[in-house]
């Protein structure tokens, strides 16, 4: 069959050519259509009718389309399904019969696409592998930050490492392992393959002092990718910054998971999450702030007591806060702005929210310095000077603005004098107009004769149709319409008068387009200065959050020092303590003393030692960044990273097995935590035989104990271990108590030191209602069965006690070895020196 499309049809074809992976949305007058195999889709997902189009061929093909002024929220739900969508615009002004030019401004995929709804906290990245690690480069399409950071190249490294990054899109090459593709895509992250490296020098300046090339190519990827979807917002992009592990406290993405820092796990939502606990902030640059803090806490204490100070600051002088709070109120996303100058999306509306902000901004400063910290002060000197933004602005916008920059009206009368002239000929043209009216009132004496206007025919004089008849007899009146109840004509006067109007009109509309364009264009050279003001305020907010949370909750400021002693005091868990005000929370001391490294924390089902566990952590993480903690009294050495291995969560996804799920969670703790790290372990074992558990636990506690000295919460319902005590001088028991009372038990959820007497499990299925007759059988079962098992109990710990290995010292320094860092002749000293360790031992 001999196929000859229409030459718009040619058009689309060669568009759709280069945009493959994406749903082609083409402009045509007021819609966006989509055609062939995008329509069946479109149709489908977005539930609008498929139709059809002739194409120049034998048959229709296939379309769909939706109107322009909607069609934001048509592609948010394509790319909330997955879908990429390419927008193709007419690139020129349609002149008479010609086929407009048209093409493909922007790509908006999952990673990149922003309204005015997303907090814009997600990012991109790209990945890439040498034989030794791998290289992940972010990208916060939104605020322009860049990242990397190494990984080792195991699969649940790099997913962990994305996952604490929020990646929404991940750039990989069409090689790239199949384990990988599909471990991206059931973390619901969307894949793009990117094709080619390439270079664009004119952003070295971006990556030039990435310490390898491979870290420098990566990241150059993505500033191709967004160049290629979004094209000018790469000028909002700041140089990149080298994620470490060392500089932050770093949590892994079970950690997050785990400890319900963003999310509560049961419900995937945010409520019931330590963030939405502590966010007050008032914009959305401080939430992705705090959120960020939250993430990656500090560990410089100079730094924690700035903001320690701050919020003490704050605390104190209510009123200085009212009023920071009060300009907070008022302020809008200046980081977004900014993306949108860049990228020519920016609307009358967003300038007016640039305005507003710039002006609820002059005033921080005033504020700060009356706060009069040392952090307050150095944000002062640090806070830009936008004044003359804030005049330009004032002085070139109308008030109220337009919708949009489709019909006018952005600018004042007098920011251009040819905008006075269009102005004066339209506002001439009205009161023409109305005279027109009156003149055809009185002429044909019909009281209800209106001049009105639509898109079709422009302007039109209207008449009920009961009393038309005397313009229908008139020559001078040309019928253009019958309604059922109007009829609706022209005159030659009105025409005259129409072309007039609407080429005045034309003429300010299109002048207008051009002075937005390149008001625009000069706002480019101040993104970088209202960036920097977007980042101070993001920081203020952050501040005024955590002052109005340690009030609300409660909490008090921590102190830390260089021991590696912790001491707390009446400690409670902020989430449980702030969502049930129905439940009297008991509060808990929380003690390492100098030599003590591991609690072990027995007690029975449901007496809360889930929840002293989390509780630790969350103080940890909270004090390091920078937040008050839940407690009376907090003292704290930094810690360096925090492990978690907590309940049972099935990872079905990935397919691995509950219990291998644990002891993988439990490797990542043994091989990377330090002397300076926390462990949670709560229930380690759980997920096997009792006897392969109870084991496993053992040795794992016996390896802590000997090798790692980590901060460690133990929680088990093996009560065998208990006697670990004697033999772990580092190792405490302290248990949750609860009492009996009458066949049931009550739980005190007091912690308290030794171990608790015996796990209770049968008296907690009591008070969960279990038949009486099971209960008492059960109970003589126990019985028999405790008998049996102090005999066993001797004989598999007497032989099984593990003698701490000399040589494990040495492992673990071989395992923290950064082999891509090493040069060759610290490798060789490295040598020596174990060598010597050796032989001396
Ligand atoms: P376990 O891990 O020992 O089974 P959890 O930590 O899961 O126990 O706690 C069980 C329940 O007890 C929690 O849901 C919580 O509501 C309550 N709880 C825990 N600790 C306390 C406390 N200190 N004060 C009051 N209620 C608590
Ligand atoms: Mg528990």
């Amino acid at each position: 069959m001999e196929k000859a499309y229409t030459p718009m049809m040619m058009q689309y074809l060669k568009l759709k050519e280069s945009h493959q992976d994406a749903i082609l949305m083409f402009r045509l007058g007021d819609f966006y259509e989509m055609f062939f195999n995008d329509a069946h889709v479109a149709s489908k997902a977005l539930d609008i009718v498929l139709t059809g189009r002739d194409a120049g061929t034998k048959e229709r093909i296939p379309m769909c389309g939706v109107p322009h002024h909607s069609v934001e929220s048509y592609i948010k739900r394509l790319i909330d399904l997955g879908y990429k969508v390419a927008l193709a615009e007419q690139v020129e002004e349609a002149t008479g019969k010609k086929l407009v030019n048209r093409d493909v401004v922007k790509v908006i995929t999952p990673g990149t696409h922003m309204d005015d709804n997303t907090l814009g906290d997600t990012t991109i990245a790209a990945i890439s592998n040498s034989e030794y690690y791998t290289v992940i480069a972010f990208l916060n399409p939104m605020t322009g930050d860049l990242y990397t950071q190494k990984t080792s190249i195991s699969i649940s490294h790099v997913l962990e490492a994305c996952e604490t990054m929020n990646v929404r899109e991940v750039l990989l090459k069409n090689h790239e392992d199949e384990d990988l593709k599909k471990a991206f895509d059931n973390a619901g992250i969307f894949i793009t393959y990117d094709k080619e490296d390439f270079r664009n020098e004119a952003f070295d300046y971006l990556v030039n002092h990435l310490p390898t090339p491979l870290e420098i190519k990566t990241t150059q990827r993505l500033i191709t990718y967004l160049k290629s979807t979004q094209n000018h917002a790469l000028l909002t992009l700041k140089p990149a910054q080298i994620l470490t592990k060392t500089d932050v406290l770093y949590l892994d993405g079970n950690t997050i998971r785990h400890l319900e820092l963003l999310k509560n796990e049961r419900h995937q939502t945010t409520k019931g999450s330590l963030l939405s606990l502590i966010n007050y902030t008032y914009t959305a640059m401080g939430h992705r702030f705090l959120k960020q803090q939250l993430l990656r806490p500090l560990k410089s204490i100079p730094l924690l007591e700035e903001r320690f100070d701050m919020i003490e600051a704050l605390n104190q002088e209510f009123l200085i806060k009212d009023s920071l709070v009060n300009h907070l109120k008022q302020m809008s996303d200046l980081e977004k702005i900014t993306t949108k100058i860049v990228s020519f999306s920016v609307q009358p509306k967003d300038l007016f929210q640039l305005k507003k902000t710039l002006y609820e901004a002059s005033f921080i400063p005033q504020i700060l310095t009356q706060l009069n910290t040392q952090r307050s002060l150095e944000c002062v000197s640090l806070w830009p000077n936008l004044s003359h933004v804030y005049e330009k602005l004032e002085a070139a916008l109308l008030d109220p603005f337009p919708p949009n920059t489709n019909e006018g009206f952005i600018f004042k009368d007098d920011y251009h004098k040819d905008l006075k002239t269009y102005r004066f000929l339209l506002s001439r043209g009205d009161s023409y107009l109305t005279d027109l009216e009156e003149s055809y009132q009185n002429k044909t004496g019909i009281k209800k004769l209106k001049i009105r206007k639509n898109s079709v025919f422009g302007y039109y004089i209207e008449v009920p149709k009961a009393q038309a008849s005397p313009l229908e007899d008139d020559p001078h009146y040309t019928r253009k319409q019958t309604l059922a109840n109007a009829e609706r004509f022209i005159t030659e006067d009105l025409k005259n008068e129409e072309k007039k109007l609407f080429e005045a009109s034309d003429q300010m509309i299109r002048l207008e387009k051009e002075l937005y364009q390149s008001f625009i264009k000069d706002l480019f050279q101040e993104t970088k200065a209202i960036n920097q003001m977007a980042h101070l305020i993001s920081e203020i907010d952050f501040y005024q959050s955590l002052s109005q949370a340690s009030i609300t909750h409660q909490l008090s400021r921590p102190q830390f020092h260089k021991k590696r002693s912790v001491l707390i005091r009446d400690s409670f868990h902020p989430v449980i303590k702030a969502m049930r005000p129905d439940i009297l929370f008991v509060e808990n001391d929380i003690s390492f003393d100098e030599s003590t490294d591991i609690l072990l924390i027995t007690g029975p089902n449901m007496s809360g030692k889930s929840t002293y566990m989390r509780q630790f952590a969350l103080i940890v993480i909270m004090a390091q960044m920078g937040s008050y903690v839940p407690a009376k009294e907090a003292k704290l050495p930094i810690f360096d990273q925090v492990f978690t291995r907590i309940g049972a969560s099935d990872d079905l996804i990935s397919g691995e097995s509950t219990f291998m799920v644990e002891m993988l969670e439990a490797k990542r703790a043994l091989d990377q935590a330090t002397l300076n790290s926390l462990i949670l372990f709560d229930e380690m074992g759980r997920g096997t035989s009792t006897y392969d558990g109870l084991s496993l636990a053992w040795a794992m506690l016996e390896y802590m104990h000997e090798t790692i000295h980590a901060k460690t919460l133990f929680s088990t319902h093996y009560h065998e271990l208990t006697q670990l005590s004697e033999s772990l001088k580092q190792l405490k028991n302290i248990h949750v108590s609860a009492v009996k009372e009458n066949e049931t038990m009550r739980f005190l959820h007091q912690v308290k030191e030794g171990p608790s007497s015996d796990s209770f499990g049968i008296e907690v299925a009591a008070l969960a209602g279990i038949e009486k007759s099971i209960i008492k059988r059960a109970s003589t079962i126990l019985k028999s069965f405790e008998t049996e098992k102090k005999n066993k109990q001797i004989s598999l710990f007497e032989t099984d006690i593990v003698e701490p290995k000399k040589e494990s010292q040495l492992e673990k320094r071989l395992k923290h070895l950064e082999l891509d860092d090493l040069k060759p002749l610290d490798a060789l000293m490295l040598l020596y020196e174990w060598k010597k360790d050796i032989w001396e031992s």
